[in-house]
């Protein structure tokens, strides 16, 4: 029996999803597998583990996977606070940290967590329910579990300990489940939850802007602000304003140290409130200046737009609700990386007088619903990291989003009452879109997940039951860099093509291969800290994997400025940056380590200082990225004390800087890990192009790579140097290079 608070219960009463309660139960009683689709908001992350607990599914654990770690966090909250139960009893376990006690019957944690789980136990066996939710998102671990638990569920029928299997996705598309016969061989029932969702209207754009999206977005919400009643919510909160007049005193404020909020309030201090300047990549807002405000004074001419701004469904002549231009914007940010606390802002009203405007990325998709949201502004794109499969080159690039997504981000405009979306793109646009994103697993490396399986004893993994599965050159090209780094062992030479090829597609595991799937880092980072162990060096490598494996440490101090003083203010933090990393490569035999070493010295000389965010601020140092590895280092030297326990590694906060005959060790450790990273500096005698100048060629690329101008190698550029990846942005570059012969 759960003991629901009244004022929860009513609002948990209004969900679609309860309506659907009878059929789901039943349909998970008669069946194994059970897919369950819902729009985003309907109700599945926060209710459907409620309805399992109450129908007596909490002798084991009821489990539940999550893509993003945001979501795992805070759906836990919200489910404990639902049920009015502890958190020791509705739990969630993340990478680093979770609440999970001896206690819990309701987990949310990431695929990732429930993937290392299945490797401890294949059979989960303290599982009672596994749900694998936002299948829709289609993520390499989410893929992998569906395929794994594939196998589960049937298994530990078998054996007399039943388990269920639930697969929730916010879209239709789920026939890379269903009608898979290597999956399931019976096709799962599905069942559809009808959202109870108010109408959006659609506004389209008649013209597409391939530039300046985010200067779009911006004048768009500016209109919106100045033209559009509010949502229900702010609505009832300026009434209330006005009814009883609150002066915001500094207590009342909270802890909230929000640059945009400190801004608004001197504005309004001022009595000149100005719209913000929303800098759709910064997150940071900022009062318009007044040459910008001369320039905005166009936008009332709507010529090229239409009536863009018509509403249909709800006059904006009405008394009650009207827009009102001086009530500033409350403005937060939300996305992935955000702390927590930040996060969870935008599910609580905004201050009293304010109107709330989150700029979000597709965190907000589906991961989340924010409460009382009714226009929305799709700019139609999305930021992807592209990978090569022939060359390794990464790159980042903003295309358009799919069709599915476009109708996602619109449904968040009618939770609570009729909404409207405005995309910042023409209908015709919106017809060339593909329906649906692509499986991540298509698009990414697959070495990781390889040595994952094979750990788990799947030595054909061509034969694994994927969902979508990755390309027979991607999973040929993982096996050979594992069998290159010592975790596969190489098949006999022998037969036909044909069965030397099938040969090199299951390669078993070598004991190396299996204390390298134990690292919780991708294999050329685990090789590296196998081979540790030799020379002390144990905690440096850890700290340069730990490293490696954040994506970057420095802050972006290239970035534009906002003000004069802003960059002077810049300019000044990269003079001293580039001091501090002169420092931290060392000298001698240091400097060939290169970037590496500016990265473990930057790393030690954090910790020193006690990794505050005053040092991280004053040094250019990401003060996330120095958090995260600190927790990485205690993570990996837990690791790998528990494969050789003998070495004895402990996280020494006043790591001395590595000798000169560790660095030579160092060296070689990384060109173990990055042997087929390897780049030639190539000879002045032979460049016939110009474009080839302090150019660098690798194996399997034909134009030439670089070292970046803010490389501690940028000035010496060494003959031979490996790299971690390349990035490419105006040119090739690659990224944490060190020097493999010295000179
Ligand atoms: P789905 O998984 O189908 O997208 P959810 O179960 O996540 O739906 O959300 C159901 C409802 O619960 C939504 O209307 C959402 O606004 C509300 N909700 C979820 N988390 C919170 C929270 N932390 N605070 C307030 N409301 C929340
Ligand atoms: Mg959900």
């Amino acid at each position: 029996p759960v003991d629901r608070s009244p004022k929860l219960q009513e609002a948990r009463l209004k969900l679609p999803i309860l309506a659907e309660e009878q059929v789901i139960m039943e349909a998970v009683r008669e069946n194994p597998c059970v897919v369950i689709c819902g729009e985003t908001g309907s109700g599945k992350t926060t209710q459907v583990p409620q309805f399992l607990y109450e129908a007596g599914y909490a002798s084991g654990i009821i489990g539940i996977t999550e893509p993003r770690r945001v979501a795992a966090v805070s759906m836990s909250h919200r489910v404990a606070k639902e049920m009015n139960l502890s958190t020791r009893v509705v739990s969630y376990q993340i990478r680093y940290e979770g609440n999970v006690t001896n206690e819990t019957k309701i987990k949310f944690m990431t695929d990732g967590v429930l993937l290392k789980e299945i490797q401890k136990d294949f059979l989960l066996q303290r599982y009672s329910v596994v749900i694998i939710d936002e299948a829709h998102e289609r993520s390499v671990y989410t893929d992998i579990l569906i395929g794994l638990l594939s196998r589960i569920v049937p298994l530990r029928n078998k054996k007399g300990m039943p388990m269920k299997l639930l697969v929730m996705s916010a879209t239709l598309r789920v026939e890379d489940f269903t009608d898979n016969q290597k999956l399931f061989q019976t096709p799962p029932p599905v069942i559809k939850v009808d959202a109870r969702q108010f109408p959006v209207t659609i506004h389209f754009n008649k013209r597409t802007s391939l530039e300046d999206y985010t200067g779009e977005a911006f004048h768009k919400t500016c209109k919106i602000h100045r033209m559009l009643p509010p949502g229900t919510q702010s609505h009832i909160l300026n009434k209330l304003n006005k009814e009883f007049p609150l002066i915001i005193t500094s207590e009342d404020e909270e802890a909230d140290t929000s640059e945009a909020m400190r801004k608004f309030k001197k504005a309004k201090q001022k009595k000149t409130v100005s719209l913000p300047r929303i800098d759709l990549d910064n997150y940071s807002a900022l009062p318009v200046d007044e040459g910008d405000e001369d320039r905005e004074a166009g936008i009332g001419d709507e010529e090229d737009e239409g009536s863009d701004l018509d509403i249909g469904d709800s006059p904006a002549d009405t008394e009650e609700k009207k827009a009102d231009p001086s009530i500033p914007l409350y403005v937060l940010p939300l996305y992935s990386l955000l702390a927590p606390e930040q996060q969870a802002k935008v599910f609580r009203p905004p201050p009293p007088g304010t109107r709330l405007c989150v700029v979000a990325t597709n965190v907000a998709e589906t991961s989340l619903t924010i409460p009382g949201i009714k226009y929305v502004v799709d700019c139609g794109r999305v930021k992807k990291r592209f990978y090569d499969r022939v060359t390794g080159v990464s790159s980042f690039k903003v295309t358009w989003t799919s069709q599915a997504s476009a109708n996602q981000r619109a449904g968040r405009a009618g939770r609570t009452e009729p909404g409207h979306c405005y995309r910042l793109y023409s209908s015709a646009v919106f017809g060339d879109f593909t329906l649906f994103s692509e499986a991540e697993i298509t698009r990414r490396p697959v070495e990781d997940l390889v040595l994952q399986m094979k750990d788990l004893n799947i030595d054909k993994v061509v034969n694994f039951p994927f969902p979508t599965p990755p390309s027979a050159e991607a999973l040929v090209a993982a096996e050979q860099l594992l069998v290159s780094l010592g975790a596969l062992r190489e098949p006999p030479c022998a037969g036909s093509v044909k069965e030397m090829e099938r040969a090199r597609l299951s390669c078993p595991i070598t004991p190396l291969g299996k204390a390298m799937a134990s690292f919780p880092v991708a294999p050329r980072y685990a090789k590296m800290l196998a081979l540790g162990k030799q020379q002390d060096c144990l905690p440096y490598v850890i700290a340069v994997v730990a490293t490696m494996t954040v994506r970057e440490i420095f802050e972006d101090l290239d970035r534009p400025a906002h003000s004069g003083d802003e960059s002077s203010k810049l300019t000044q933090r990269r003079a001293r940056l580039t001091q501090m990393k002169r420092l931290w490569a060392g000298q001698g035999a240091s400097l060939l380590l290169g970037d590496l070493m500016v990265m473990l010295g930057a790393v030690g000389a954090c910790e020193f200082a006690g990794c505050t965010p005053k040092f991280c601020e004053e040094n250019g140092l990401r003060f996330k990225a120095m958090v995260e590895i600190r927790r990485l280092r205690g993570q990996l030297t837990n690791a790998v004390n528990a494969v050789c326990p003998e070495v004895g590694v402990f996280v020494d906060p006043k790591m001395t800087p590595p000798t000169e005959h560790q660095v030579v060790c160092l060296r070689q450790i990384v060109l173990a890990g990055l042997g087929d990273h390897l780049a030639r500096r190539v000879q002045r005698e032979d460049i016939l192009d110009p474009k080839w100048k302090n150019g660098y060629k690798t194996p399997l690329i034909d134009d030439p790579v670089f070292i970046h101008p803010t490389s501690a190698l940028f000035k010496t550029l060494p003959e031979f140097v490996v790299y971690q990846e390349i990035m490419e942005t105006t040119k090739m570059y690659m990224r944490g290079v060190s020097a493999v012969e010295g000179e």
